[in-house]
């Protein structure tokens, strides 16, 4: 039955990143599905929730932990993965740095969160690939191979976007 409640999943999701790759954008986009092109840098973190319904029987709530990019708050970021069951590890198409910081974020949470975490790299601003600096097929092999779900995503115009955090629901311990 449609209306039946079904089963009510929740997790703690946490969004990582070199600043300015798309994190809060890529959340804004998932949970408002809106997009700003002047939105103003996330100070620490900021936290939202949003539901996904994968069928009748069953609902997946994320509470979405956004943390701030930025060096000075490098610090802070362990007491966000720490119980964490999913991570985003966002970076930008057009900044070949942002790939190699998400690596590093790959590494620390491989090392250091819950041994059960899934994981996923997005690759954002598919919509400036005029100035990709990054071949999805490098990002894709090395997601493989690190075992890591791997998206590309735009949050400028919604591409993947939806599909990014439903795959992550699908990849997340549900009893069916
Ligand atoms: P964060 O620091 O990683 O949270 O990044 P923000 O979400 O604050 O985004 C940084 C800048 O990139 C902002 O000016 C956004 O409007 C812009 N931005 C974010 N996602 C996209 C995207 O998919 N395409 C384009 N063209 N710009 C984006």
């Amino acid at each position: 039955h449609p209306q039946a409640p079904g089963k009510l999943y929740q997790f703690k999701l946490v969004l990582l990143g070199e600043a300015a790759v798309g994190k809060s954008s890529l959340v804004l986009r998932f949970v408002k599905d809106q997009f700003d092109d002047y939105r103003e840098s996330t100070i620490g973190a900021a936290f939202l929730t949003q539901t996904i319904h994968l069928d009748d029987n069953t609902t997946v709530k994320f509470e979405i932990w956004d943390t701030a990019g930025q060096e000075r708050y490098k610090s802070l970021a362990p007491m966000y993965y720490r119980n964490a069951n999913c991570a985003v590890v966002v970076y930008d198409i057009t900044q070949a740095s942002s790939l190699e910081k998400a690596k590093s974020w790959v590494k620390e949470l491989q090392r250091q969160a819950d041994p059960n975490i899934v994981i996923a790299l997005a690759g954002n601003k598919t919509d400036l690939s005029s100035r990709r600096a990054i071949e999805r097929e490098d990002a894709q092999a090395y997601a493989h191979d690190a075992g890591l779900l791997f998206f590309e995503t735009s949050a400028k115009t919604a591409a993947n976007v939806n599909e990014l955090f439903t795959s992550i629901a699908r990849k997340m311990p549900l009893d069916q």
